[in-house]
């Protein structure tokens, strides 16, 4: 049906329509670029709908500047551009910018050329992404914008970490956030040029025929072009998983079209009014733009909240990379200081103090290192956030578990005493953090104590050897009697007879003490003392079958995991 159509469209495109043809209409195509008039006015009427009628997507009220913005003056005075700095208490609105930064930065504001920034940005000086956004934001009648390489001070350690900070109210407070959706850097222009593509997903054409059920008409049209999603360049970027999620609305230039979202609706070029029958064919599975955030739930619902937390920045953020691998806390502190609004939960090293010790129970996936040296420390070991991942890692992927806190047998066995987070700014939680500990009682036994027992403990394991893809790896199934332990580096699974490979004084602390039948355990490490203390860190998980004896002889003791 669809091929069919296109072979129409092409058939059409050779042939003179009149100007009264119907088919005028359906087949005259887009213009070549999404930079054109009509697109980028389109644009501004999703904007002036959203703004004048979406009680949810927040009325257009003024909000505090941001401590820097780019002044981009009106279409008509043909002036540079230059960079504002708000001197506190002024209020306007303002576009956000989402790009990929690439391997290197072609232009950015640093101590040096900060004065003359303020004077003037030349336009022709700037990569064309920076460039293009300046003219969207022109256009769409906004009159400042921020890019993070602009207004942020970019040699200033100290300014960086003030305004990264601020990242939060910049994206959700903006007006409107402009996403580079196809550029792999700075350098690729945010518009899609002449792709033919774009003359192929006009509107629907009614076509009258007859069906069993009575001579319908139908409306028919070519295959549409779908965003590229998560497989964009922008999408493979840390920071960009909160600059979406925290914009209250969204413009995204694709490859093919542009793409609209807020809170009460999608839609694009192809399906551009809500009316539009194809909305509902085109983004019913999406649902609207960060409807997470709408939910009306009730104290007692949090768990939502930390589910979205585990799903979304835990497994998603882990599969994106960042240009500085230390700056995972401040990728996510803006998400972050949502989930606490909604929760008031303590927001510690990238967990959540009301849930915990569930939270403790993330596992790493292949290519999971967790740097070492003073430099590259990022968080705690217990935290997720401590280890770097390398993107992509195929399906891959950190994971966290859910369990169900009403069954009963669930009940956690392990009670955190104590949790200290030193920020490496004064009192900024969400920030970088210096160092960190996690003070914890539960039962322990060491690794050493399940290698020692008799060999009728492994005897299942030569029959069952089959049920398990021991090269690949693969398998979640949790044989009789055998333990399995996921490590943080390097290896995702040992099991069995490999146990040989944990060194002295490697313990597995209960967490869960039964989730059907098995025993959810961190595997701990002694680390460097501290003060003479006894100290250890955290270096994988693991899953205990509780049959058999293997749950009796834990002893209870007090641990302190840094
Ligand atoms: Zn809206």
């Amino acid at each position: 049906m669809v091929s069919c159509l296109d072979r129409t469209i092409e058939h059409l495109r050779g042939t003179n329509t009149t100007v009264d043809s119907p088919f005028d209409f359906a087949f005259k195509g887009k213009p070549l670029e999404t930079s054109s008039l009509e697109t980028l006015t389109l644009a501004s009427t999703w904007l002036d709908i959203c703004i004048q009628s979406h009680h949810a997507c927040g009325r257009q009220t003024p909000q505090p500047l941001p401590t820097r913005l780019i002044d981009v003056g009106s279409l008509e005075s043909g002036k540079s551009p230059f960079l504002l700095q708000s001197t506190g208490g002024q209020l306007g609105n303002w576009f956000a910018l989402s790009y990929c930064w690439g391997k290197a930065l072609p232009f950015k504001t640093e101590i040096e050329n900060l004065k003359q920034h303020m004077q003037e940005i030349p336009l022709d000086q700037l990569p064309a992404v920076f460039r293009d956004a300046v003219h969207i934001t022109r256009r769409l009648e906004c009159r400042y914008l921020w890019i993070d390489a602009l207004c942020i001070i970019q040699d200033s350690p100290d300014d960086w970490k003030t305004e990264a900070a601020q990242m939060h109210s910049i994206y959700s407070n903006a007006t409107l956030t402009i996403v580079a959706e196809a550029a792999i850097d700075p350098t690729y222009g945010i518009f899609a040029s002449g792709d033919s593509r774009r003359h192929n997903f006009d509107r629907a054409v009614a076509l009258s025929c007859i069906t069993s059920d009575k001579g319908r008409s139908m409306k028919a049209r070519p295959a549409l072009p779908s965003s590229m999603g998560s497989k964009s360049p922008v999408s493979q970027r840390g920071w960009t998983l909160q600059e979406d999620l925290l914009s209250p609305r969204v413009l995204r230039f694709s490859a093919e079209q542009v793409f609209w979202a807020c809170q009460k609706f999608r839609c694009c070029e192809a399906a551009p009014t809500t009316d539009d029958w194809e909305q509902d064919l085109y983004f019913r599975r999406f649902g609207t733009k960060n409807s997470f955030f709408d939910m009306n739930v009730g104290d007692t619902e949090e768990d939502i909240y930390f589910r979205f937390w585990n799903v979304v920045v835990v497994n998603s953020f882990t599969r994106r990379s960042l240009f500085k691998q230390t700056d995972t806390m401040f990728a996510v502190a803006g998400l972050a200081r949502e989930i606490q609004r909604h929760t008031d939960s303590a927001y510690i090293a990238g967990l959540w103090s009301k849930n915990l010790p569930e939270g403790l129970l993330w596992q790493a996936c292949r290519s999971g290192k967790r740097p070492s040296g003073k430099e590259s420390y990022i968080a705690p070991s217990w935290s997720w956030a401590s280890m770097t991942f390398n993107v992509p890692d195929g399906d891959s992927r950190p994971q966290t578990y859910q369990f169900l806190k009403h069954m009963e047998e669930t009940a956690y066995d392990s009670e955190i005493i104590a949790v200290v987070i030193m920020p490496s700014v004064t009192e900024d939680l969400y920030g970088q953090i210096e160092f960190g500990f996690l003070v914890i009682a539960g039962n322990w036994r060491c690794v050493d104590d399940f290698k020692e027992l008799p060999t009728p403990f492994y005897e299942d394991w030569n029959n069952t050897r089959s049920m398990w893809d021991k090269e690949s790896k693969q398998s979640d199934l949790l044989l009789p009697k055998q333990i399995v332990c996921n490590l943080d580096e390097g290896t995702t699974c040992i099991i069995g007879d490999e146990l040989n490979i944990f060194g002295q004084g490697n313990l597995y602390l209960q967490i869960l003490p039964n989730v059907l039948g098995v025993i959810y355990a961190l595997i701990l490490a002694p680390a460097e003392p501290i003060e003479g203390n006894e100290v250890y860190r955290r270096i994988g998980i693991a899953q205990i079958p509780k049959d058999d004896g293997m749950a009796d002889g834990w002893e209870s003791a007090v641990f302190t995991i840094v």
